[in-house]
């Protein structure tokens, strides 16, 4: 590395160098970060005003769209795990059943919890009976008065005409850890064979959402 660094730039621009052919698999990849990050600098002028990972990060990722959800998922009370799963879920990323069937990785797309409907994103989240007999607890516990939704709408829904921040996010952990814990109950289900009753979830659920604000 050092004998490369030295080969290099003495006498020469540091970012017009290219790495000869017989140069090494490390020297070539800084050379090509290099080459990637060099327009930036020019555009933002870090060599005089400072260079940090964060800007450098920013420029590489460029402008995108804000998300409202961001404060739901990223919620301070929720437990990094919980929020992992919710984000995967509102990408729509999860590896469901109905998905993994149409590309030929499985061949049984029902759900695992009620065995009735394909399992899809909406319907094991908000539309199976199992999902909305524990939303139903959680959301008599807490005192919400929510009817069905879906993944764009539900951390609205959950929060809708709470004022009080704590509450809020308070609110906003129990969604996120009730979305984690049927995720978890479904992939029990299938290795398991069993299906745990809403009720023991409920509790798990509840014990989850009052550490998180202790
Ligand atoms: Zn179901």
């Amino acid at each position: 590395m050092g004998s490369f660094c030295l080969y290099y730039i003495k006498d020469r621009n540091w970012w017009d160098c290219v790495p000869s052919k017989g140069s090494g698999w490390a020297s070539k990849s800084i050379c090509k970060v290099k080459d990637e990050m060099k327009e930036g600098f020019e555009l933002k002028h870090w060599a005089e005003t400072g260079y940090s990972i964060r800007d450098g990060y920013g420029w590489l990722q460029g402008d995108q769209p804000a998300v409202r959800w961001t404060h739901w998922i990223w919620n301070k009370f929720n437990v990094p795990k919980h929020s992992f799963i919710a984000w995967l879920a509102i990408h729509d990323i999860l590896r469901l059943r109905k998905r993994l069937c149409r590309l030929g990785i499985c061949t049984e797309e029902t759900c695992l919890l009620c065995g009735s409907e394909p399992e899809t994103l909406q319907h094991l989240f908000f539309s199976c009976r199992y999902s909305k007999t524990c939303m139903t607890n959680i959301c008599n516990w807490i005192g919400l008065n929510v009817r069905v939704c879906d993944i764009e709408s539900a951390w609205k829904d959950w929060t809708r005409g709470i004022k009080d921040q704590v509450k809020r996010n308070f609110v906003l952990a129990a969604l996120t850890a009730l979305l984690y814990h049927i995720w978890l109950i479904r992939n029990y289900s299938y290795w398991q064979k069993a299906v745990i009753h809403p009720g023991k979830l409920y509790k798990v659920i509840r014990l989850e959402a009052l550490l998180s604000v202790s």
